[in-house]
């Protein structure tokens, strides 16, 4: 008799071994969608998520997925957090305080964790779970950008595996070959470069004559992608590309002068990798982030994300341009300090978050993050990035200089 055939989605359930997953952000976009992910694999199983202060939404989540630990990062919030998961009946663990993200971060009976807190906030969790050996799903760039050195290294002594979550890398991830191991430089040996590609934001054809009268307002309707503000804001300024392409540079061992950025308003093609034969390769998809949050949480295998197919004949024209270095500078700033490397990555990052907390409190106009950025960037002097004591200190500097000048009406 004819053994029947499995349905795609079964057979992608099958597969998946049973796996704990700690998200940090669970509130946020990325921690939502991971979320919606893992409601389609009951194999994996939510062992605790973690919020800033959103108590509602974290103890609705701690309803429906009963983890071990939910941590709440503003303990102001923990009082409410536990009044919540009493009232519901959740037997979830609350904790809050400094040392409550690393801890969930390595837990034991922890495989995996997604890194989805927004800003530096998520880079001592994030070194956590690395220096753990865990699984690390990486959608928190800025633990990169600010400490890359520091979490490969960290990674290469306690074995965790880090797979690329934003898209981009993510889908370089998928364009290399795999050596049997997540980021062994030997799967870029062939590689002669690599192209982020980038929507252009909501300003794209916008005239640099109205950049100043930008409000918080339109700089996060992002046309193709729904996110949280902070990287919104930076997609709007292109700082998310210049942040990506520091990104790149420590994920895949490239010099800054083998990573290129092509404008791509559709966000169909997520990046591309050429090779040295003249081939390139490239992953498409709908603009969707469950798609490389499933990828990530199933590596090496695939399963169902839940987004739609994509329909190529359906879609509007494919284009690419370049980008208009000018109108975007922070563009050029991130990769200079890609360039630089040392501390410079964690000033660019330390000078961005302020000017974007400052441009969504009105307090920066939009044509001033880049100026801001740049002036911080000139102040403070670029060092050695080894050590984390080093790289707080330069994130705190630069971040007191940035508030100092917005205080003076930069
Ligand atoms: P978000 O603002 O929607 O969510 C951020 C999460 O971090 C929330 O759960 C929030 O409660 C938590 N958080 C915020 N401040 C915190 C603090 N001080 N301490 C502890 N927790 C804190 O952000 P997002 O859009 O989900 O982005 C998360 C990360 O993923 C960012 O680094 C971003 O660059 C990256 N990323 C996001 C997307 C996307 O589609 N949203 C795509 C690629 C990469
Ligand atoms: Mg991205």
């Amino acid at each position: 008799m004819a053994v029947p055939l499995k349905f795609p989605s079964e057979h992608a359930s099958a597969v998946q071994p049973s796996r704990a997953v700690a998200i940090l952000g669970s509130t946020g976009s990325i921690g939502r969608n991971t979320l919606a992910v893992l409601r389609k694999h009951p194999r994996l199983r939510a062992v605790a998520l973690s919020a800033a202060s959103n108590a509602e939404l974290l103890a609705e989540q701690c309803r429906e997925f009963r983890p071990r630990y939910a941590v709440m990062a503003n303990p102001e919030h923990l009082g409410e957090l536990r009044r919540r998961l009493k009232s519901a009946g959740t037997p979830t663990e609350a904790l809050a305080g400094p040392e409550a993200l690393p801890r969930i971060a390595s837990l034991p009976e922890i495989d995996t964790v997604m890194a989805a807190i927004v800003g530096a906030a998520g880079l001592e969790s994030t070194l956590a779970a690395i220096g753990a050996g865990k699984k690390v799903l990486l959608a928190n760039k800025e633990s990169l950008v600010m400490a890359g050195d520091l979490c490969l290294r960290a990674a290469r002594e306690s074995g965790a595996v880090l797979i690329p979550v934003d898209s981009e890398h993510n889908a370089i991830f998928q364009c290399l070959p795999w050596s049997g191991a997540a980021l062994d430089p030997a799967q870029t040996r062939h590689v002669e470069k690599l192209v982020l590609t980038c929507s252009g934001g909501p300003f794209l054809h916008t005239p640099a004559a109205e950049f100043a009268a930008i409000t918080p307002a339109q700089a996060c309707r992002h046309p193709k992608w729904n996110m949280g503000a902070k990287i919104s804001v930076d997609s709007a300024t292109l700082m998310n590309k210049g942040l990506e392409v520091i990104e790149a540079c420590f994920l895949f061992g490239m010099g800054p002068d083998r990573v290129e950025v092509l404008i791509h308003p559709q966000s169909i093609v997520h990046s591309l990798v050429h090779y040295a034969d003249g081939s390139v390769l490239a992953q498409l998809g709908a603009p969707d982030m469950r798609i490389p949050i499933a990828g990530a949480l199933a590596w090496p295998e695939r399963m169902i994300s839940g987004a739609d197919t994509l329909n190529l004949a359906a879609e509007e024209p494919l284009e690419f341009l370049p980008p208009d270095r000018e109108r975007f500078p922070c563009l050029g700033l991130g990769m200079e300090a890609a360039r630089r490397r040392g501390s410079a990555p964690a000033v660019v990052n330390a000078a961005n978050e302020v000017a974007v907390a400052a441009f969504l409190a009105e307090n920066l106009p939009f044509a001033r993050i880049a100026k801001l950025i740049e002036a911080v960037s000139a102040k403070i002097p670029c060092g050695e990035a080894d050590s984390l004591d080093i790289i707080l200190e330069i994130d705190g500097l630069a971040r007191t200089y940035a508030k100092e000048l917005i205080y003076k009406g930069f």
